[in-house]
């Protein structure tokens, strides 16, 4: 079974001893000829039954009681992974802030950003030029300090003319891009995975950039002939592909630093090691093509040389001007690069838009494109669906071919403006699309998993069953490697045929199948949680 990370948890599904095999063989024998074995499975079933009953009762009390009592409900609920997260935008302003003090970065105080340290830099602190201060005496300046937190997140934004919560939003990346990513990225996913345990989480899929300044190179050598065929061929021969050991190392010292910071296979582990982590590889796609296919060429090589990128996702504002003008011509080369690498996944931004952020007719085709042209297995937020030409025939298209819709409340909220009845997510549900909760850029928006159960219990008025089936689809539509636990009818596979998911000791053969698929590993994991979580209520 590939591992992802050293902190992958001890696997619950080892090979049972020849004894238990021969007591799993009666029970199963029991099970088949035996009536009183028989009453008891359904016991067990009906105990289960009831737990879901009582643990959804618990919900609708809840409610009433309000979003305190919601909190309270969801932060213990298991919930599986969060498939939609940018590594940086995830980590809270105060951790950027201390890690800039650390190394020697300045604060500009009119800008409100991050900025590398003057040429000049000295080691008594006098090295940030004028109008800046070390990053190290913030903390001595709580004014300041509070207004730079302000400004790298949507803490206390309010909008005003001509400055709205998308400009606010994606100007936060740059104020704190001063803080070296290659250097943070293992103390970045200690806090990702320590914070996601806390929630009940067990995996995240996180979106990252690796090095990719040989493709920029090499694309701004090249040029664009919007021949795709050549272009791959060319930066190809050009050692386009030198660059995948650059990425690779870029994340076997960011998890090993994750695993040393965490004591990952110690007893003073932190409860973060049990959170099991896979990468997106991200393009930009708010640059030139001539960039956007050679780094879209590097991440599908990437993604094929190296099975911790378990997929790519495009990203940047979708509204700008280069993702508007060029979105068709992406997809295209998606379409292209997706038949030379049929394996790599995809889940895409798409329809990330809402009227009057662009053009009517700006809305009318991206979901479509990254379903159709794309080969999306996901779509990221997923917003402007109602405004896609013919939606209902949209959707029931996304719900046949099975492609998750990732749902980002808060962020769709703070950037578009879109909430309550404005969001598609109702029509989703209704149209049999699959989706699932994520938290796309939680340190931006100062929010973490949970703040989106209880938003979409409260906004939505989604019931338990509705939500267990969303955090089920968190696993099921993750590009965790592996065959799944049940496939699309709800079937189990036949493996465990007639177990009871989420058991103690499953049989010898479906011990051997979840050891031998991370996916089905995971959604089993997540059974016994849900056993745990409806039992207390
Ligand atoms: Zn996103």
């Amino acid at each position: 079974m590939p591992v992802s990370t050293a902190c992958t948890p001890p696997s619950p599904f080892r090979r049972p001893s020849r004894r238990a095999s021969r007591l799993r063989l009666g029970l199963l024998a029991a099970m088949l000829f035996g009536a009183s074995t028989f009453a008891v499975a359904q016991g067990a079933a009906r105990v289960a039954d009831s737990a879901q009953a009582r643990t959804a009762k618990a919900l609708e009390t809840a409610r009433q009681q309000g979003p305190l009592a919601l909190h309270a409900f969801f932060i213990a609920m298991p919930k599986g992974g969060d498939l939609h997260m940018h590594l940086s935008g995830a980590v809270y302003a105060e951790s950027m802030l201390a890690q800039a003090g650390a190394d020697g970065l300045c604060v500009d105080s009119a800008s409100l950003s991050l900025a590398k340290p003057a040429a000049d830099a000295s080691a008594d602190g006098a090295h940030c030029a004028d109008g800046q201060l070390p990053a190290a005496k913030l903390t001595a300046d709580q004014h300041l300090y509070d207004a730079m937190v302000d400004s790298m997140s949507m803490r206390g934004f309010v909008p005003t003319p001509g400055r709205t919560g998308h400009d606010q939003f994606f100007d936060t990346f740059g104020r704190f891009g001063a803080l070296s990513t290659a250097k943070h990225a293992g103390e970045w996913l200690a806090e990702l995975t320590d914070r996601a345990a806390a929630q009940n989480e067990q995996y995240l899929e996180i979106m990252h950039t690796p090095p990719h300044a040989r493709a920029v190179a090499l694309a701004k050598e090249l040029g664009w002939n919007g021949d795709f065929a050549a272009m791959r061929e060319q930066l190809l021969a050009h050692g386009l592909k030198d660059e995948i050991a650059a990425d690779r190392r870029s994340l076997d010292d960011a998890l090993a630093e994750r695993n040393r910071l965490q004591h990952c296979g110690t007893a003073q582990a932190t409860p973060g090691c049990a959170v099991q982590v896979h990468f997106l590889y991200q393009i930009l796609r708010g640059n030139a093509p001539e960039r956007v296919f050679a780094q879209t060429l590097l991440g599908f090589e990437a993604a094929s040389a190296d099975p911790r990128w378990v997929g790519m996702n495009f990203v940047m504002a979708e509204d700008g001007y280069l993702s508007m003008r060029d979105y068709t011509l992406q997809m295209h080369m998606l379409d292209y690069l997706h038949r030379q690498y049929p394996k790599v996944r995809l889940s895409l931004h798409a329809g990330e838009l809402a009227p009057g952020l662009v053009p009517p007719e700006g809305l009318r085709f991206h979901i479509r494109q990254a379903v159709e042209l794309g080969h999306a297995e996901r779509i990221g937020h997923g917003v402007d669906a109602m405004y896609e030409n013919n939606p209902g025939q949209l959707l029931d298209e996304m719900a046949a071919r099975r492609v998750m819709v990732e749902i980002n409340l808060t962020s769709n909220d703070v950037i578009l403006g879109v909430k309550g009845a404005n969001h598609p997510l109702p029509f989703y549900l209704r149209h049999g699309v699959p989706v699932a909760l994520s938290t796309d850029d939680e340190g931006v928006s100062r929010i973490d998993l949970t703040h989106e159960y209880v938003r979409a219990a409260q906004d939505f008025g989604l019931d338990y069953a509705t939500l267990k089936q969303m955090a089920r689809n968190s696993l099921a539509y993750s590009f965790l490697p592996g065959e799944a636990l049940w496939n699309a009818a709800g079937k189990l596979a036949p493996a465990c045929a007639g177990q009871s998911p989420g058991a103690a000791k499953p049989s010898a053969a479906c011990g051997d199948f979840l050891a031998g698929s991370e996916k089905a590993a995971a959604q089993w994991e997540q059974e016994r949680r849900f056993r745990v979580f409806e039992a207390a209520h």
